[in-house]
């Protein structure tokens, strides 16, 4: 049987492309490794699933650090206010959390899962599960299908390869596509990994000083060796016995990765600014007025006024200012290394966790090859990209879900339109 669209990988990009190109018209197959669809979404947002983040359009972008302005055009037309409609549509009910994220009221992944998953039942799309595929067909720079590891073929006027990065493997991205597009001409952008914890071997880090400390409403900063600030990310930190993890370092990663792809030798710095709404000459300021105010207390004791009581002891370290130090006698250096200690607290950072335990892979099939108005290969006709597959990445908040729905609701239809206005031009669905 040649279908109108085959689809490879049942991610949220895959099982997007499938019933966007099934609600177009087209005869769909959906060829998917492993036993069940959607398995990465439904362990993403702790397992809640965070379909999607809700903030307008241009903070959206301003949240997706691998290649914006490539998926301006998917997602201007298939838009997380979109996504949202499409769940509700689904009968599964969102509510928004902090900082946009949106997640389905029942707090289930599972729920999210069941409702697409279904959806692409109901529509007649072809599900193929335990079904491998081993490399892409083609000739005469025209896609022809996928050969399955079974020895199998599945011929396919257009293909869309959804296969996803290589981050958590277990979730059955693997990186497979990467070679089978290869083959064909495209360039791949080599896999790092991004939002994923950074790492340190500072001695505070190795010796689990501050490990299970976590650090809320801080500023982190990461520099590089000439001392040029590579980014500062707002939110919470926790240090690990590995480094430090949380949202904000989590954002951090992309940079990280990337200074460390151009130069694996480089010597980053992180630096933490633990009250970012008092400008420093202000935290200073209250610092002689309490030296005025209370003489004999110790800067240990001061400091835990504001700062947890682990975190003080290696600022004091970091400022080389003993514990019982009263504020009387402290002096005009204590003062400026204590302010430094507050403000801009320094530490190492050697690189990041491996890709497989990144929450999300960088790098991927060049967009430079890829059509951003179609998702289609320029390289290979008939052949389209949807989600993490493709060299583009974004921070965790629903936005490379977003990502995912959105290029795959873009693949499926210019593939389907594509597809069935070839053989019937009268059966396509606007
Ligand atoms: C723990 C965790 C939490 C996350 N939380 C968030 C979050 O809160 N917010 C957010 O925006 N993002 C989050 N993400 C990232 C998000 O889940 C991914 O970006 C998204 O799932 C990518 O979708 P995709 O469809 O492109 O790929 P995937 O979801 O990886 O799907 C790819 C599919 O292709 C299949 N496949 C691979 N090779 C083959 C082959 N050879 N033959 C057939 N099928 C194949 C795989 O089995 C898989 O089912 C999280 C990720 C993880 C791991």
């Amino acid at each position: 049987m040649m279908y109108d669209v085959i689809v490879i990988g049942g991610g949220p990009a895959g099982l997007m492309a499938a019933i966007s190109a099934r609600s177009a018209g087209a005869r769909v197959a959906l060829i998917e490794k492993g036993h069940k669809l959607g398995r990465k979404l439904g362990i993403s947002g702790g397992g809640r699933c965070n379909v999607t983040n809700a903030k307008p359009l241009p903070e959206l972008m301003e949240n997706i650090p691998g290649n914006a302005k490539f998926l301006h055009s998917a997602l201007s037309q298939f838009s997380n206010v979109d996504i949202m409609e499409f769940f509700e549509g689904l009968g599964i009910r969102l509510k928004e959390e902090d900082r946009g994220r949106v997640f389905p009221v029942s707090n289930d992944a599972a729920t999210v899962v069941k409702a697409v998953v279904d959806h692409v039942y109901a529509l007649g799309v072809e599900v193929m599960l335990d079904t491998p595929v081993a490399r892409l067909m083609a000739k005469d720079g025209q896609i022809r299908g996928a050969r399955l590891a079974a020895g199998r073929t599945v011929e396919g006027k257009t293909l869309i390869v959804a296969t996803g990065g290589c981050s958590v493997p277990k979730t059955g991205s693997t990186g497979d596509a990467y070679p089978w597009v290869q083959a064909l001409g495209h360039t791949i952008v080599p896999p790092y990994p991004t939002e994923v914890p950074l790492t340190s071997d500072e001695p505070f880090i190795a010796t689990r000083k501050l490990q299970g400390l976590s650090l809320r409403g801080i500023d982190i900063s990461i520099w590089n060796e000439k001392g040029k600030r590579l980014t500062t990310e707002y939110g919470d930190i926790l240090f690990t016995h590995l480094g430090i993890s949380g949202p904000a370092a989590l954002r951090c990663s992309h940079y990280v990765s990337t200074a460390r792809r151009r130069d694996p030798a480089c010597l980053l710095r992180a630096t933490i600014d633990t009250m970012p709404d008092v400008r420093p000459n202000e935290w200073l300021e209250s610092l002689i007025s309490a030296r005025k105010d209370h003489p004999r207390r110790s800067i240990g004791n001061h400091l835990q006024t504001t700062h947890p009581e682990r975190l003080v002891a290696y600022m004091l370290h970091q400022a080389q200012v003993a514990a019982d130090t009263q504020l009387t006698h402290l002096s005009r250096e204590h003062m400026n290394a204590l302010q430094t200690a507050v403000k801009a607290l320094a530490f190492r950072i050697t690189g990041t966790l491996p890709l497989e335990q990144a929450t999300v892979t960088g790098g991927g099939i060049s967009v430079k090859e890829i059509n951003p108005k179609t998702m289609e290969s320029k390289l290979c006709r008939g052949l389209y990209f949807a989600g993490e597959v493709m060299d583009v990445h974004a921070h965790t908040g629903g936005y490379n879900i977003t990502v995912a729905f959105s290029t795959g609701r873009l693949a499926g239809r210019s593939a389907a339109l594509s597809a069935v206005a070839e053989s019937s031009p009268d059966t396509v669905r606007q």
